[in-house]
């Protein structure tokens, strides 16, 4: 018996790659560790002080420095941050958020997660974010019992949302703005960077699928002192220090970031713009590869917005292609693409009732967007690679019809 006739024996699914030795993947991102990080970690590990301390203060005055914003609360996730910056403006039980019908799901799980509803709106076309036309729909024809109380608009894939048009809607409704910046870490709208000094409150990732990583972590950054000690407070098992000790002052959580993990981020903030820059001059490159392929089957390349930190690059594949066998396809060509985000009214987790007016975009962007591989160590020849096998299965695909 072969190795492969002694896997299906036991059971096992058939893994041709052992078989035919790995094929080599071209990865859809993959994290950026300067060497000088392995020093800081063990620096850390080594001190015995592992939970917040001296690298995670660092780490916030860095972040704040880098961004101009007054304040930054490290966490242990987006979705850690997203809560917290929830939960500081007592959004909860008896209130909804507006969000965007197309995004990570944990922009609506930390809205369900304070005990408000979630209020899905549809995206617009171009850059994937919140729509403000249906967004003022929404929020006027809005009947529900809850009170709308703020909007969090996702700066997908680190294309900027339309700030001016979202702060002016905030304005005239009496609505604060929570950002989901987890993808948009050194990105900017209008020359202002995201998170920076005219945010309310930001929410930053560092997944490993985020520029910069701390393996799990996250941040919130603010303008407003006392919406930053809140989140100190609630970060931290809602204790607060004062002349006789730690005092318990509300019921919270601990979503710390560890100091090791600090110092991680730490080592790759002074690269982040040089990252970016190179993520930008990648995109240009798939960009006008990509554009004779594009007119010829119909396939929407992501607009080059100003200030996009190109987390993610993803393609919009027109209705005839069937995105989830490109996926295959490219898959074992040896490229590693996927969906681009999800759309939570298609997902069945927070039901019709949130849902307001037509999502037609997510819909769309949901069952056809086509995330292919977007990391600044990506090399000249494996972006020719991506976009020759892409022509291929996409020709191969419409010549099948
Ligand atoms: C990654 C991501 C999150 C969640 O961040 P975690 O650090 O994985 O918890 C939230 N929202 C968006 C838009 C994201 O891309």
């Amino acid at each position: 018996m072969d190795i492969e006739e002694r896997r299906l024996a036991a059971g096992l699914k058939r893994h041709l790659p052992l078989l035919t030795g790995p094929i080599e993947m071209i990865p859809l991102s993959r994290p950026n560790i300067p060497d000088e990080a392995h020093q800081r970690v063990s620096d850390v590990l080594r001190s015995g002080m592992l939970v917040h301390g001296k690298n995670g203060a660092d780490f916030e005055q860095a972040l704040s420095a880098y961004l101009g914003c007054q304040d930054v609360v490290v966490v242990s996730s987006g979705t850690a941050a997203l809560h917290l910056a929830l939960l500081a403006l007592d959004v909860g039980k008896g209130d909804a958020v507006l969000v965007p019908d197309f995004t990570f799901p944990a922009t609506a799980n930390a809205v369900l997660m304070t005990g408000a509803e979630p209020v899905l709106v549809d995206v617009e076309p171009v850059h994937f974010n919140i729509s403000p036309e249906a967004l003022e729909k929404a929020i006027r024809s809005y009947k529900g019992d809850a009170k709308l109380k703020a909007i969090m608009p996702v700066h997908e894939f680190g294309s900027p949302a339309n700030l001016a048009a979202l702060r002016d809607l905030a304005a005239r409704y009496d609505l604060h703005i929570i950002e989901d910046a987890a993808c948009a870490l050194g990105a900017s709208n209008e020359g202002a960077l995201i998170g920076g000094p005219s945010t309310l409150l930001s929410c930053f990732s560092f997944h490993p699928r985020k520029t910069l990583t701390t393996g799990e972590g996250g941040a919130v950054s603010t303008n407003d002192a006392q919406l930053a000690s809140r989140l100190r407070r609630l970060r931290n098992h809602g204790m607060e220090r004062g002349p006789d000790g730690f005092t318990f002052v509300e019921a919270s959580t601990n979503y710390r970031l560890t100091d090791f993990q600090s110092a991680l981020g730490l080592s790759q903030l002074s690269s982040l713009d040089q990252w970016i820059e190179t993520r930008r001059k990648i995109a240009e490159r798939y960009i006008g590869r990509l554009k004779p392929l594009s007119e010829e089957l119909g396939v929407q390349l992501p607009a080059q917005a100003p200030g996009h930190s190109w987390q993610t690059f993803m393609l919009v594949l027109p209705d005839r292609f069937e995105r989830d066998a490109v996926v295959k396809a490219m898959r074992s060509e040896g490229v590693e693409v996927n969906l681009g985000a999800q759309c939570l009214s298609a997902i069945g987790l927070y039901g019709e009732a949130t849902l307001l007016g037509n999502v037609s975009v997510a819909r769309r962007l949901y069952h056809q967007g086509l995330a292919i591989p977007m990391f600044e160590n990506l090399r000249a020849d494996e972006i020719e690679t991506v976009c020759a096998t892409l022509e291929t299965v996409l020709r191969n695909a419409a010549a099948r019809g």
